[in-house]
């Protein structure tokens, strides 16, 4: 590696000895458009790489209202009580659109936002769905860096962006409402197939009968497809956020996935295939980039794509040709 500026190496060591404001610092380096930002960020991160993959890292789905943040609120007090220090990040596309994310917002989740023992930071907003769960995968990694021992990574029960969390988590949550339609809705989605456990929310008051009903239907559900690995059959909880029953079992139910992954061999395995996921889908998204930025490739990447349209040559020749071009 190159060497560092004195500036980046404190910045490593502030952030490796768990200073949140080093660690939002160097998540703002890792957003940062800069191309000097990017490499800086790039570096740090291998810098740190030692230092990650220690976490807990859990993925957190559902449709707005089924109560994500009041959940993480609770499960990250929950966590913290017991010694552990919580990041929370997220992944919301619609970000970019918007301007701001709701996800990871602190005024959300009021109790893990004023805990010295928490890091909540909202989606970052760049673009595509890809360029967002890069920055958040990278963001994961310095919490790592930085002590905290579980990442919940939130998003919203919108296809693509429930596919990115999954690929950066160990294990994958979802979370549903009691209410009928719902379970459909889950399974319709595929949802059911990416989650290693689905929570049944807001068990409480009247509520309880209507969790435990729909808990038997997606119980059923998941008995007729077929699970993701042979040594882990996602069971169906209910709980409730906002009284807190059902948290340690949630949280327990997390740790007996850990152990059964990790005794099979798939922990590692699930790991190292993620990493290398991202690797070409980083990748994929640099050759994009370049396509579109370099005002000269752009041109004639035009011109070969009205050729392509016209039928002048083909689809592989075209391809052909840019791929020369990215040379
Ligand atoms: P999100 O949009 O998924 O983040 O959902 P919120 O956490 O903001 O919760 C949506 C609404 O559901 C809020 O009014 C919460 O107070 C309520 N809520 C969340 N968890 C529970 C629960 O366990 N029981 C009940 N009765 N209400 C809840």
């Amino acid at each position: 590696p190159k060497t560092v500026s004195p500036d980046f190496k404190k910045l490593a060591k502030d952030l490796r000895s768990g200073q949140r404001a080093a660690l939002a610092r160097a998540i703002t380096l890792i957003e940062s458009r800069r191309a000097d930002h990017q490499a800086a960020a790039r570096e740090l991160v291998q810098a740190l790489l030692p230092d990650t993959g220690k976490a807990v890292r859990v993925g957190i789905t559902g449709s707005p209202g089924v109560g994500k943040s009041t959940t993480i609120d609770a499960l990250g007090m929950f966590l913290i009580e017991r010694g552990h220090k919580v990041a929370v990040l997220a992944v919301d596309p619609s970000s970019a659109r918007t301007g701001g994310s709701i996800l990871g917002d602190k005024t959300r989740m009021a109790r893990l936002a004023n805990s010295e023992a928490a890091f909540v930071r909202p989606s970052p907003s760049s673009g595509t769905l890809g360029g967002v769960a890069a920055k958040t995968r990278e963001a994961m990694l310095l919490c790592e860096a930085a002590g905290f021992d579980v990442v919940l990574v939130e998003t919203v029960g919108i296809g693509q962006s429930e596919t990115a969390v999954c690929d950066m988590t160990d294990f994958f949550l979802a979370l549903m409402l009691p209410g009928a339609g719902d379970e459909l809705q889950g399974i319709k989605k595929g949802l059911v197939e990416l989650a290693d456990m689905i929570a049944i929310n807001k068990a409480d008051g009247d509520n309880i009968k209507r969790a435990n009903l729909a808990a038997a239907e997606y119980r059923g559900a998941l008995h007729i497809l077929s699970p993701r690995s042979e040594h882990w059959h996602p069971p169906v909880v209910t709980y409730s956020a906002l009284t807190g029953t059902g948290m340690d079992t949630l949280w327990q139910k997390i740790l007996d996935h850990c152990t059964a992954m990790n005794a099979s061999g798939e922990f590692a395995a699930r790991r190292r295939e993620q990493q290398v996921k991202w690797m070409w889908s980083m990748l994929e998204q640099r050759m994009m980039a370049r396509l579109r930025s370099d005002a000269t490739i752009r041109a004639k990447v035009k011109k070969t794509e009205a050729e392509v349209a016209d039928g002048r040559i083909t689809p592989a020749v075209a391809a052909e040709q840019i791929a020369e071009m990215l040379r």
